[in-house]
């Protein structure tokens, strides 16, 4: 064995049990547990040995890499160009929003009138601030998810009836779970009208009869079908003298010029429609949630429904809505509007302290998308910071994470689904893995 030079890394390692005894490490083992914080300390020795870590900086990189107290889960910033992407959790939550859940983690009057000391109804504040932007609902009702919305409805309406639905709208919704499989898990029958491709009103009429429980459209929202297609709008099936329910899907309370075929709660409920339910971390850009808009006698059949007990949304989800609700500005929205003149300075501002390190980067044209099963077949146009593909699992792993996409032997980073204020993360997240 050769002898080592004294300024051999692996001869200056601590040792572990060194390690753990330092004051602020045992701290971290009496908060956290030996194992997490042992695990973390082999692997910055790891670091020491192969030099990238100075030894006597050991117990400070130890503290840093500490995983937070209490989640696994990590701070990834989504540079996709997806802009509500499934697995990194949809919509990130607006600054005001994430105040809220802080605000409505301890004790909180969620269901108490501080003024009388009674109780109050739970969530009135939320309810209030979506009545507020969707006066075409005689009332509302938070639930929570999308899904969960939907197994209201049709228990509460049609449980031992039939749903009445185009056959062009039996949606898989994502990781295998199909809405048709959902209702008919309620105990409602699905009575399908119409062709993948066509459906019309005379369809939806022929199948009423006093097995009727409602008619159901839902929002195609994760795929486009054109050519020889028609269906039938909401104004229409409101003629038809049953509980029309619509499926909006993606959560717009109002029209959003930038998205023209996305439906949204008021015009569905304008045109005639009874009830809407949509999700809350869609395109609303809130917490995940399953909203049900309507008239005041449905929306109380569903609330006084036994199955909404177990339906219900936490105090967290309640603040984090309303604060979404509330407050116009979130990250979702301006991600959907960011104005892509905007996009290319800011790729550019990042791209330059990294062309300055000598990494191989440039600015290109690029689209984004809603993603998340919303406004499919519609592109942002956006700009992205190129990059070598080989970064991209450093980048994914690296703290904070960034989450790019491989495409034509790049990795592409879009600034526009990178809250503003990251922009600096993205720049030192990129010189720490191109060193
Ligand atoms: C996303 C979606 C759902 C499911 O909503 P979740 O909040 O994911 O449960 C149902 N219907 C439509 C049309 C959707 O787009």
């Amino acid at each position: 064995m050769q002898p080592a030079e004294p300024q051999d890394p692996r001869r200056s390692v601590p040792r572990t049990d060194a390690v753990l005894a330092d004051p602020r490490v045992a701290a971290a083992v009496a908060e956290r547990g030996r194992d997490v914080v042992k695990d973390v300390v082999r692997t910055v020795q790891q670091r020491v040995r192969a030099g990238e870590v100075p030894a006597d900086a050991l117990v400070a990189e130890v503290l840093a890499a500490l995983p937070p107290a209490g989640t696994t889960l990590r701070r990834v910033l989504n540079a996709t160009g997806a802009v509500l992407h499934t697995n990194l959790g949809r919509a990130q939550l607006s600054p005001a929003a994430v105040d809220a859940v802080v605000t409505a983690a301890g004790a909180t009057d969620v269901e108490l009138d501080l003024v009388t000391g009674r109780r109050a109804r739970r969530g009135r504040g939320t309810m209030a601030a979506l009545r507020a932007a969707v006066p075409a609902a005689g009332d509302v009702h938070v639930v929570n998810n999308g899904a969960a919305a939907l197994v209201l409805v049709a228990t509460a309406l049609a449980a031992g009836k039939e749903i009445v639905v185009s056959r062009g709208e039996l949606v898989e919704i994502g990781d295998g779970f199909r809405l048709p499989d959902l209702l008919e898990s309620t105990g409602a029958r699905l009575r399908e009208v119409g062709t993948t491709n066509r459906t019309s009103l005379a369809d939806y009429r022929a199948a009423l009869s006093d097995r009727t429980g409602f008619v159901l459209k839902v929002h195609p929202s994760n795929f486009v079908v054109t050519g020889f297609t028609a269906g039938v709008e909401a104004v229409d099936l409101a003629t038809l003298g049953v509980p029309v329910v619509v499926d909006i899907g993606s959560g717009l309370l109002t029209p959003d010029a930038a998205l023209p075929d996305e439906p949204d709660a008021t015009s569905v409920l304008a045109a005639g429609a009874d009830l809407v339910t949509a999700s809350g971390d869609k395109l609303l850009g809130g917490p995940q949630a399953g909203l049900l808009l309507g008239t005041a006698d449905l929306v109380e059949r569903l609330r006084r429904h036994p199955l909404a007990r177990a339906l219900r949304v936490d105090k967290l989800t309640l603040a984090a809505l309303e604060a979404t609700v509330r407050a116009a500005p979130n990250p979702t929205r301006d991600a959907v509007h960011a104005d892509p003149e905007g996009l290319r300075e800011r790729c550019a501002a990042v791209a330059e302290p990294l062309r300055l390190s000598g990494i191989d980067v440039s600015v290109e044209p690029s689209a984004a998308v809603v993603g998340g099963g919303g406004a499919p077949g519609v592109d942002l146009p956006s700009w992205v910071v190129s990059l070598p593909p080989d970064l991209a699992v450093a980048l994914r792993t690296g703290d904070p994470s960034v989450a790019g996409r491989v495409e034509g032997g790049r990795l592409l980073l879009d600034l526009r689904t990178v809250p503003t204020d990251a922009d600096e993360l993205v720049v030192s997240a990129v010189r720490a893995v191109a060193r």
